[in-house]
């Protein structure tokens, strides 16, 4: 498949929606970034990657990090976290305390907030620093020792971070939660911090096409682990918007309101769009229009 003259076709056809939408604003930091920016990066499975527009570029990685966060709490500490999140559409905003009252402190999915704060406070207790060891693994799978925090995006999130605080101190009332809170939020906003553009996130993400191999190929998942996170991909990774993604998109993606989502293509490939611009899911209109035009044109989706 010629790949590049692909992406550079889709990039003219969804070239209109771009700048539609509006970039996350409950965080300052993210909301003075120019929302005409589009880029979008596909990766083979053996890591030679192709892209077009601002593919290079970093963006604010937000929530698509709870994706490999979730990976690696799997892989070094096995099937337990399911005890404490469930893997199930929440239909609920991706920052909403109702359901988690009504659910005795379990969130629904990982790919919620108080999901992948459940996630991050595992990896806390696993490693005594989630993020960093999250950095780490983002930097060898990418190939890029350049991939770096935004210290100013941890900053502005931690000081407007009354929702994610509410978040961790409700479930801790429950014991859903094993570190102190404070510790818990500090990594947590560095992780969703991460900086890293569509190429190095496409690069990232292949072990999730590649059934659990690591770039090196060592294993970081099993088959099954592998198959597993990218079935909560799909049903949970792009906000209460789940249903409209697989309707259009029909991959496993996860999204992030930096504007970014990964999507991958099983035995095959995998992709990232940015494009800041938001609806009102929190999901990129434009990177969302690519994807779908990805499918549409290739027929490479899992449906
Ligand atoms: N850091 C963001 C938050 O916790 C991530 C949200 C997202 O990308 O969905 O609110």
């Amino acid at each position: 498949m010629d790949y590049q003259a692909l992406l550079e076709r889709i990039a003219a056809d969804v070239a209109p929606l771009v700048g539609s939408g509006t970039p996350a604003e409950y965080i300052p930091a993210l909301a003075s970034v120019d929302r005409d920016r589009f880029g979008i990066a596909v990766a083979d499975l053996d890591g030679k990657v192709y892209g077009t527009g601002d593919w290079e570029h970093p963006f604010s990685t937000q929530s698509v990090t709870k994706v490999f966060a979730l990976a690696l709490a799997l892989s070094l500490g096995g099937d337990d976290l399911w005890d404490r999140v469930g893997r199930e559409p929440s239909g609920n905003p991706f920052n909403s305390l109702v359901q988690l009252e009504y659910e005795n402190g379990i969130p629904r999915n990982p790919f919620i907030n108080a999901g992948a704060l459940v996630v991050t406070d595992r990896l806390l207790t696993l490693t005594g620093d989630a993020s960093s060891e999250l950095l780490e693994f983002l930097r060898a799978e990418s190939g890029n020792p350049d991939i770096a925090f935004d210290p100013e995006v941890a900053a502005s999130e931690s000081e407007h971070g009354d929702r994610n605080a509410a978040l961790a101190h409700f479930m801790a009332s429950y014991g859903t939660i094993a570190n102190p809170v404070p510790a818990l939020l500090e990594d947590y906003f560095w992780q969703c911090s991460i900086e890293m553009s569509c190429a190095d996130l496409a690069l990232a993400a292949r072990f999730l096409a590649r059934h659990g191999l690591r770039a090196d190929g060592t294993r970081l998942l099993s088959r099954s682990e592998a198959k597993q996170v990218n079935a909560v991909m799909l049903t949970c990774g792009t906000y209460d918007a789940a249903g409209e993604f697989a309707y259009r998109v029909g991959l496993p993606g996860k999204s992030g309101v930096g504007g970014g989502i990964v999507a991958v293509v099983p035995g095959r490939c995998t992709l990232c769009v940015w494009s800041p611009g938001l609806d009102r899911h929190g999901n990129s209109v434009a990177g969302m229009a690519a994807l779908d035009r990805f499918t549409t044109l290739t027929g490479l989706s899992v449906f």
